[in-house]
């Protein structure tokens, strides 16, 4: 494992849940920090709990001129980006029957053209100088489906096939990693309108979980690998989930 004190990690989805979680762990080991979300009270306050090595920038994924904006600031503030995490993600589960058209077309914003808009602000800095390292958070849902996950699963299948062709096209020089989570404490799940799923699973409090440490683990498993490793994938179920 290579010491990862200093290196420039910025994350999205970093005001609550694994992004949170894993800042937290990160800032502990010493790495910079930059986080990014849209609730800038929560960000503000992570900051203030985490010190100068940690900085935040308000950003809504679904811009394309917020993620150009966090790249930027990182690079302004630190000097270069070593890591960006694209972990922001929304999952309003519904069945295909309910019609919630607007919750699909959030899902595919946030969980897809949010990943490809985090890839495309930090690629051409990465390339510029012949390393960096992207992850993205897909989910257990991007290998399986489930009822009234299919635009969710939808989103995280299709960030699967995005990682995957990103890992081949810049094999050479940058190190590519998709997690995917199994059902994980957080506030995922919050945003479910759907009758019947609130009626089938409630906030799916009931489920099995694990603790977002578990990820922040895998995190610092990815990126504190040696220089010609590249972790590209981590599966992470709690014991009980299928
Ligand atoms: P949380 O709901 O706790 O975190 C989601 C994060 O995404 C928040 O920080 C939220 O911040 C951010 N976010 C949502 N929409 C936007 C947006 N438009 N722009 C910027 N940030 C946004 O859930 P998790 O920590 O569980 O989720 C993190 C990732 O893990 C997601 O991609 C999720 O799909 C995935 N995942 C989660 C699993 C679980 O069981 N929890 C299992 C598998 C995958 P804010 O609202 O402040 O913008």
């Amino acid at each position: 494992m290579e010491n990862i004190k200093d290196k420039v990690v910025v994350i999205t989805g970093a005001s609550s849940g694994m992004g949170a979680a894993t800042a937290r762990k990160l800032a502990l080991l010493g790495v910079k920090v930059v986080l990014a979300a849209r609730r800038e009270d929560q960000l503000r306050a992570m900051v203030a709990e985490l010190g100068e090595n940690s900085m935040y920038v308000k950003t809504d994924v679904t811009k394309r001129v917020d993620l150009d904006n966090l790249i930027h600031q990182a690079i302004e503030r630190f000097g270069h980006v070593d890591v960006l995490w694209n972990n922001a993600g929304i999952m309003p589960l519904s069945f295909f029957e309910e019609g919630l058209v607007e919750e699909w077309d959030r899902m595919i914003d946030v969980n897809i053209k949010g990943v490809l808009y985090g890839i495309n602000a930090v690629l051409p800095h990465m390339l510029g100088r012949g390393q960096g390292h992207i992850l993205t958070t897909s989910s257990v849902a991007g290998l399986k489906t489930l009822q009234s996950g299919g635009v969710y699963s939808g989103t995280k299948f299709a960030v699967r096939a995005i990682m995957e062709t990103l890992r081949e096209e810049v094999a050479q020089t940058i190190k590519v990693t998709t997690i995917y989570p199994g059902a994980t404490h957080s506030e995922l799940g919050h945003d479910i309108s759907s009758p019947k799923v609130r009626a089938l699973y409630g906030n799916l409090e009931n489920m099995v979980k694990m603790d977002e440490e578990a990820i922040a683990n895998a995190v610092i498993y990815a990126i504190s690998q040696p220089g010609n490793i590249n972790v590209n994938e981590v599966v992470l179920r709690p014991l009980g989930q299928t």
